[in-house]
């Protein structure tokens, strides 16, 4: 691919939804420098308007220049990244199945528009269920898998890093644990692939004589309701997915090849093909470099196992009677 080496070109993200999260992830974005465009779609044209002139008013005090406005699918040619943050929420009454075939439609609409422009970048997606309709988007694209990523369980691993260190006292940005699998109920914590600075975290728990199994337990659950808990009270979660998707969008920017817990493509990682779920990978210029095979045994296999499956029956009846 040769977009990021055209010295003629400016950085181009194009956002499609300017919902919460979408705004929360553009206003990170802003805060954090280094696009040179940023252009706002969404059904609603007047939101776009909107927000793009509000946000416009603080490019006085970003930290780079940055042209901000309210567009059409027309810009996705020139864009390097596309993020999509559009989609239905779950309406009461209504199945995750059926959201997630109301959401199918909704990403086959939006990728064919984009496609339709001559884009050739790469396309981040964070609509739910985020794993699916990051398989829906690759799919109505045809682009190459690698270059359609999901958030994945990233906002889940930042939320676990953050209650471990609040557990340990330790900065976040040292402990190295993930969330696998779904961004959804079926993930899970390969405890024994955690790490603090380069230590393992058993068994620095254990040798501080603070082992519990029933608490780290309760620390995931934690994390996988936080979702329910926030909406519970705010009826939405936006500021952590906007700044995980600046993180994810800074990284394939700058070509960093650091590493994510991406919905990412698999090819016989983890003994499956043709899904996408949260799984370590190397994220650079042109999206997932690697797809990282963890050696998990036990419960955690069977964990992994049954999460894909899940979403492939989610594929089989609520994607493909729709693509
Ligand atoms: P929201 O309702 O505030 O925003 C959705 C926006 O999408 C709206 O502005 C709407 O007009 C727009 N939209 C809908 N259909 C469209 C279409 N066909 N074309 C263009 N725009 C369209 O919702 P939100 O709170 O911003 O959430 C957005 C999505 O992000 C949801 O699917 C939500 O579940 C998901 N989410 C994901 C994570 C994650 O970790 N991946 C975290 C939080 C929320």
């Amino acid at each position: 691919m040769k977009f990021l080496k055209r010295s003629d070109r400016n950085r181009r993200v194009v956002l499609v939804g300017t919902g919460f999260v979408g705004m929360s992830f553009a206003y990170s974005l802003l805060n954090q420098g280094g696009t040179e465009e940023l252009v706002l779609i969404d059904r609603d044209v007047e939101k776009a308007e909107g927000e793009a002139m509000d946000l416009s008013h603080g490019v006085a005090y970003a930290p780079s220049p940055i042209k901000i406005w309210a567009g059409d699918y027309s810009d996705c040619k020139e864009a390097d990244i596309i993020v999509i943050t559009a989609g239905a929420a779950q309406a009461p009454g209504e199945t995750r199945l059926d959201l997630t075939a109301k959401n199918t439609k909704i990403m086959k609409g939006i990728t064919e528009e984009i496609m339709a422009s001559g884009f050739d970048g790469v396309i981040v997606v964070a609509s739910n269920p985020v794993d699916i309709m990051t398989y829906v988007v690759q799919k109505v694209s045809g682009l190459d898998r690698s270059r359609v990523i999901g958030s994945g369980t990233t906002l889940d691993t930042a939320r676990l890093r953050y209650m471990l260190a609040q557990y340990m006292n330790i900065d976040a940005r040292n402990v190295h644990a993930y969330i696998m699998a779904e961004h959804g109920d079926s993930s899970f914590v390969p405890w024994s692939h955690a790490s603090v600075g380069s230590k393992s975290l058993l068994e620095l728990l254990e040798d501080k004589g603070n082992l519990d199994m029933d608490e780290l337990q309760s620390i995931y659950e934690n994390v996988r309701d936080a979702a329910y808990d926030i909406i519970q009270r705010k009826k939405a979660t936006y500021y952590g997915i906007g700044m995980a998707l600046t993180r994810l969008v800074k990284a394939i920017m700058n070509d960093e090849n650091s590493i994510f817990t991406v919905s990412a493509p698999l090819s016989g990682e983890y003994g499956a093909e043709d899904i996408y779920i949260g799984a370590p990978a190397i994220i650079g210029r042109n999206g997932v470099r690697e797809v990282l095979d963890i050696k998990l045994t036990g419960k955690d296999a069977e964990k992994m196992s049954s999460s894909i499956a899940t979403l492939q029956m989610m594929v089989k009846e609520s994607v493909e009677p729709h693509l």
